[in-house]
């Protein structure tokens, strides 16, 4: 790496004026675009302001997957996603007092949500709210001692009763977490929904760093929908491009903090470069593609070891139409699925450069069966 490169701290703090900034700048503005699965619009918009400098064309479908197309010289079509939603709430019920009662959306843990301040999307407001739980001096001791459940919570937008809630919320509006993008510490940066803005960055930055480059593959880089419900866009975004490979980019559990076992967990840690994923719904030949890339780039990664579902976008990939060869990058992530998750911005632009030279390394011959 180049030493007069600014660092992270210097980025960070030239975000809006910094023209290296840039793709800080895309970074954020994707963390920060509230985007529950099926409520994506609005990150969705900031990928495709994003990439349409850099892309020969880009399409929205259906699903609301943003498809983003740079065209390659050969015939080979390579898929690389990432997904736009990240986990929420859902207003479900206002009570007679205007609290509201709310339904997860996507693997939400109740343990982080007292006391924590919410948005509320309504009709195109944002409502503050905060989430409410009885304080710890009028909670029974059987309760204190056992983690809340979803409905043992409220949340409080500061009215006296459900008319006036009404006035404000809806039954089926969507909540978000805090936004705010902050550096920790010098390498790591701290949001909500690294899960998985981080794999549409890389969609994103991969199409920019390719740009003017040309290329053997097409590259069909995407920004997909309902991921945390399920793996719905990514898996009718790859019926539709009909991809020859493709490479899922998602977060993946780290076993660098207090409590982690490695001999349940493996060892993974943040700051150690990306890792790639091994196991069922990988392609061995894109998992040997992908390690060769590194070792040329010599970009250290770590292994995801998979050994049944990934639970990611590319276990939908890899069974869609007659098969497609799927792999796995996954940046590593602290605390997800919490509004404080931590990543290190050093890690993702590794793994940016790992896809670009996956994908330059490419042509018409490449051959995905194990058993050629
Ligand atoms: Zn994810």
């Amino acid at each position: 790496m180049n030493t007069n490169e600014p660092t992270l701290r210097q980025l960070f703090q030239g975000m809006d004026t910094l023209p290296e900034a840039a793709n800080l700048r895309f970074f954020r503005d994707l963390v920060q675009a509230p985007g529950p699965s099926g409520f994506e619009v609005a990150a969705q918009r900031v990928f495709r302001d994003f990439v349409t400098r850099y892309a020969d064309e880009v399409h929205t479908d259906v699903h609301g997957n943003v498809i983003a197309v740079k065209r390659g010289a050969g015939r080979l079509k390579v898929m690389v996603v990432g997904h736009a939603d990240e986990i929420g709430l859902m207003v479900r019920h206002i009570d007679d007092d205007g609290f509201l009662f709310v339904a997860a959306i996507g693997g939400v843990d109740p343990v982080v949500l007292p006391g924590l301040r919410v948005e509320i999307h309504h009709e195109g407001d944002v409502v503050l709210g905060v989430i409410g739980r009885k304080a710890i001096h009028i909670l029974e001791s059987s309760e204190r001692d056992k983690a809340p459940k979803l409905t043992d919570l409220w949340v409080d937008i500061g009215v006296a009763n459900r008319e006036e809630a009404a006035k404000m919320v809806s039954v089926g509006d969507v909540i978000t977490f805090p936004r705010g993008l902050e550096l920790l510490g010098e390498e790591y940066l701290l949001s909500k929904a690294t899960d998985d803005k981080c794999g549409v960055y890389l969609a994103g930055a991969l199409l920019k760093e390719l740009h003017g480059q040309s290329i053997a593959a097409s590259v069909y880089a995407v920004s997909s929908t309902m991921e945390e419900v399920g793996q719905r866009g990514a898996r009718t975004s790859a019926y539709g491009i009909e991809p020859d490979v493709a490479l899922a980019v998602d977060v993946g559990n780290t076993s660098d903090v207090p409590g982690c076992d490695k001999k349940k967990q493996g060892d993974v840690a943040l700051g150690k470069g990306p890792s790639v994923a091994v196991g069922a719904t990988m392609n061995p030949v894109v998992v040997r593609r992908l390690q060769e890339a590194a070792a040329e780039l010599d970009i250290p990664v770590q292994i995801e070891t998979e050994p049944g579902l990934s639970r990611t976008d590319a276990d939908m990939i890899q069974i869609t139409r007659s098969g497609i060869p799927c792999g796995l990058i996954s940046i590593p992530n602290r605390y997800m699925h919490t509004p404080s998750e931590v990543i290190c911005w050093r890690d993702l632009q590794q793994a940016v450069q790992l896809t670009v030279a996956f994908i330059k390394a490419l042509d018409d011959t490449a051959d995905f069966r194990p058993l050629p």
